[in-house]
């Protein structure tokens, strides 16, 4: 008998049939005779509907009732998958993010779990009940509810296999495993049995959004088996059907480059003529740091007579705020000219086996080069090297990039 954390995502339960599937599959662990909670996530489309009721009643809205109102979307499926299990015959109850409770921080929009209080969800188990949680939801230090962030159900669900030390913790998605890159766009994309922690935390925060940045952190920290599978599949006989996240060294073979990821969540800043003196980039940064803004890739230009220009980028969603935010210092920076483009995107590539390889950028300036498609900024670490291009590019990028480092299948 094995504790099993089951997390469903929005395409698996989308709708009423659906969710009867999840019953089913749910309904086979437990009759296999394993205790099971279960994670599910809103509705598909139903966050994105939310979100826009807020930001159309007013772009700049109060942080605490935009999580009042798109932490709803879970506590529906909640309900429903418990009266879909009950349906069954199955013992099962909803369980909001507060009810648990699931304390966050009181960051909110993008709240981080600090504490979740485990004790009676794992009596219930114990009693062969069957609890469904609410992802993407807990409750702020103001007794509030917070979100945390979108995607933010991933991290419930291993945040809450750890607390109630599961012995695995299963992500059910709309796709078959973590593949090389993502399926919907490369065809020849090629399902990984494996992927090393530190890729899947690289991957997820270069904008594969299979898994939530913070779910793969947290799995790493608190030793949780992580797997992601098909809900849509079956395959009899396989006891690895999708995706296992492991530790490095259980990765024998390391391929110099395993995945390729995309990002379309950035936008590009230009500050043009600032004066080139010590400070000016503490300058430039330090408005954006007082307000939280998260800066991700920089260049500053060579400078010319004496003024030099600083590119950069932030959260897309951010842009009219940081745009602000500038104009009002303009003054103190000192600087001539701002740009923006939000039409970007970031492509990475990322492997572990890079380290010890050299020649790997060049393959990847040659490949982009090769379909005349122009590097505007650049930025690399120890297992990754990103590129920003024009957004319209991202898919022959992505596609030029699989091929060029032998990925596709
Ligand atoms: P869920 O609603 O189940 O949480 P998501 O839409 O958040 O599902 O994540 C699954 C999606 O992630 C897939 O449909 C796929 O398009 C996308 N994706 C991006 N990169 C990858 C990748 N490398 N491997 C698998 N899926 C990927
Ligand atoms: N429903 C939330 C979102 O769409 C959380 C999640 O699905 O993980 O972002
Ligand atoms: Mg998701």
């Amino acid at each position: 008998m094995a504790r099993i954390v089951m997390k469903f995502g929005g395409t698996s339960v989308a709708d009423l049939d659906r969710i009867r599937a999840v019953a089913g599959r749910v309904a086979r662990e437990v009759e296999a005779g394993h205790e099971v909670a279960v994670v599910v996530s809103a509705m598909a489309g139903e966050t994105n509907k939310l979100v826009k009721f807020c930001t159309d009643l007013s772009p700049l809205h109060d942080a605490r009732e935009y999580d009042a109102v798109v932490a709803t979307g879970e506590q529906v499926t909640t309900g429903l998958l418990a009266i879909a299990l009950q349906q069954r015959g199955i013992n099962a109850r909803s369980w909001q993010g507060w009810q648990i409770p699931i304390r966050t921080d009181g960051g909110h929009g993008k709240a981080r779990i600090d504490a979740i209080d485990s004790a009676l969800l794992i009596e219930r188990m114990r009693q062969g009940q069957i609890p469904v949680v609410a992802g993407f939801q807990g409750i702020g230090p103001d007794n509030r509810v917070t979100t945390l962030g979108r995607g933010g159900s991933d991290t419930s669900a291993v945040a809450l296999a750890a607390a109630v030390k599961a012995d695995r913790c299963d992500i059910y998605t709309d796709v078959d495993g973590v593949y090389t890159t993502d399926p919907r766009i490369v065809p020849r994309a090629r399902k990984l049995a494996t992927i090393a922690y530190e890729e899947m935390l690289e991957m997820a925060s270069l904008g594969a959004k299979v898994l939530q940045t913070r779910s793969v952190e947290l799995a790493m920290k608190a030793r949780v088996r992580v797997q992601v599978l098909s809900s849509f599949e079956d395959r009899p006989g396989s006891d690895l059907p999708g995706t296992l996240l492991v530790d490095e060294d259980e990765i024998v073979e390391k391929p110099v480059v395993s995945g390729i990821a995309y990002s379309r969540d950035e936008a590009k800043i230009t500050v043009r003529r600032v004066p080139d003196r010590p400070g000016i980039a503490a300058s430039v940064f330090g408005v954006l740091a007082a307000s939280n803004v998260n800066v991700d890739m920089i260049v500053q230009n060579v400078s010319e007579d004496g003024d030099t220009d600083i590119t950069f980028t932030i959260p897309r969603l951010e842009l009219r705020r940081v745009r602000q935010l500038l104009e009002d210092a303009q003054g103190r920076i000192g600087y001539g000219l701002l740009l923006t483009d939000p039409e970007v995107a970031k492509i990475s590539v990322v492997g572990i086996g890079m380290t010890s390889h050299s020649g790997v950028a060049q393959t990847m300036f040659k490949a982009l080069a090769e379909r005349s498609i122009n590097i505007q900024v650049i930025s690399t670490s120890e297992i990754k090297i990103s590129v920003l291009v024009a957004e319209d590019y991202t898919e022959l990028a992505v596609r030029a990039l699989h091929t060029a480092y032998g990925l596709d299948g």
